[in-house]
């Protein structure tokens, strides 16, 4: 490093600025921002100065430089045209073992002044060392256009609380909290300038943080497990609170059903680790309860993404059971269940005012011993869908023409549905096994009986494709 790299608290400390011209008015401007008293030792003053001196907040000594000009400074510019003047000032400054800038002239300095990015209280500072000030500024331009504009307001938002934090939690609780309010929620309401809409999800998130860093952990802090639905399989079908949750989780446990584009809305840095079925285990969710729990315990906040929706055949309910045993804060987010996002994307209308009153969701997964109503899911004016293992679907064919079903009821195969792969296939209930099977139809996939199926529309459009720039005529 050729220089320290520090921030001077100049509130009120006398500064002393040489030179009465642009230059000398643009240190001046920063000095007078930085809250420093400053004067301008200057014969003449040029007009952005003449303005700060008749408003009061600039001292101007009108006379020639003398060295005794600087022996109660504390910082000192030379900033005139004279390079003698500026080499005289530099000396008297260092003498007296004041920091000395002279601008543009790092020999005769003993301090130089990066470039800024101004979001008060926070400040980015780029120096190349007076090696390379065009790089520096180029920095500079890059960093601005990253930075919020309300980078600021977050920074004193923060600032405003910390002694309510300090009082409310755990010292080990503390960093968690905050990257929370940073990175989550709270942090993005204040960047866009809603803070009564953050000071209430700050105030939210405060009491849980407290009742969470109990003394069961040592004060390590208790994580937290978000159960998030990762809807059918099209990213864009996320839900917003999924997507702020998982840009906040430390880890990721999904399952086969989340394909990589929605691994991929996580937060880099979070650890992923598959949950799914090993070959030839039996036990995989007590093992999946069993990572909820530990991960939680070591205090990370952990998202578990399933297919769909959590609470839809997704044993998400038994999740919720272990994690309430253990005392162990979750959040349930709900996500798009595989039959809404087939109906949607096949253009099936799950009810309709002539044709289906109602809808069930029925699993097709366990039928050897199920305990279904056959005969109440085989009645006229109603749908009903089927997730199940395409296995399956020959036998529920089957046990729906037993319980009474007509052989042309309208029935449909939609198989990957949201997925760029999505297939529909249409048919009628004593047929479909048949026309699935010649089809190569493979998990996941569901089944939608009713004549609802008859009413279809179009397919709705499942990804449009943009044009590269200038392509369009
Ligand atoms: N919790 C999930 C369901 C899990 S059960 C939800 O709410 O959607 C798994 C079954 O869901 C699969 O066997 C299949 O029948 C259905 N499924 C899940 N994703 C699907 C998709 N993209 N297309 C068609 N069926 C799907």
């Amino acid at each position: 490093m050729d220089y320290l790299p520090i921030f001077l608290q100049m509130h009120g400390r006398p500064a002393v600025v040489v030179g009465g011209g642009h230059v000398a008015a643009r240190k001046v401007e920063l000095l007078i921002r930085s809250g420093a008293r400053v004067s301008v030792i200057a014969p003449e003053l040029f007009d952005d100065l003449r303005g700060r001196v008749d408003a009061g907040s600039v001292v101007h000594v009108s006379a020639q430089f003398d060295p005794s000009q600087l022996d109660t400074a504390e910082l000192v510019v030379a900033a005139t045209s004279s390079r003698e003047i500026n080499a005289a000032v530099s000396r008297a400054a260092r003498e007296r073992r004041i920091p000395v800038n002279v601008v543009d002239d790092p020999e005769l300095s003993t301090f130089i002044f990066p470039a800024l990015v101004d979001r008060s209280p926070i400040i980015v500072a780029v120096s190349s060392a007076g090696r390379a000030p065009v790089l520096a500024r180029w920095l500079r331009e890059q960093i601005e256009a990253l930075l919020p504009a309300r980078l600021g307001a977050l920074a004193r938002f923060m600032g405003a609380r910390r002694k309510a934090v300090k009082t409310a939690l755990r010292p080990a609780a503390r960093r968690p909290f905050w990257e929370r309010i940073v990175r989550g929620f709270v942090g993005a309401r204040v960047l866009s300038g809603d803070e009564s809409q953050a000071q209430k999800a700050f105030d939210r998130e405060l009491y849980t943080s407290h009742l969470t860093s109990s003394a069961a952990t040592g004060g390590r802090g208790l994580g937290e497990v978000y159960l998030i639905g990762a809807g059918p399989g099209d990213p864009d079908l996320l839900t917003l609170r999924a997507l702020q949750l998982l840009q906040q989780a430390d880890v990721v446990l999904y399952d086969r059903l989340v394909p990589e584009a929605i691994l991929d809305r996580a937060r880099r840095e979070a650890q992923r680790v598959f949950v799914g079925k090993q070959p030839g285990e039996s036990s995989t969710q007590d093992r999946i309860n069993q990572w909820l729990v530990d991960h939680a315990m070591q205090g990370l906040r952990v998202a578990r993404l399933k297919g769909g929706d959590p609470l839809v055949f997704g044993r998400g309910g038994e999740e919720i059971e272990v994690l309430a045993a253990h005392g162990i804060p979750y959040v349930v987010v709900p996500g798009v269940t595989a039959a809404l996002g087939a109906a949607a994307a096949a253009g099936i209308p799950l009810t309709h005012r002539m044709a289906s009153q109602s809808v069930t969701f029925v699993t097709g997964h366990v039928l050897d011993d199920d305990t279904l109503d056959w005969r109440r899911l085989a009645t006229t004016h109603q749908t009903v869908v089927f997730y199940m293992g395409v296995a399956q679907l020959a036998r529920i064919a089957d046990k729906l023409r037993d319980a009474g079903a007509a052989a042309d009821l309208p029935v449909a195969v939609v198989e990957r549905a949201t997925l760029p792969e999505q297939r529909v296939l249409r048919g009628v209930l004593s047929t479909i096994a048949e026309v699935a099977t010649a089809a190569g139809v493979k998990p996941p996939a569901l089944l939608i009986v009713g004549e609802v199926v008859a009413f279809a529309g179009a397919e709705a459009l499942l990804s449009m494709t943009v044009p590269e720039p200038g392509a369009i005529a």
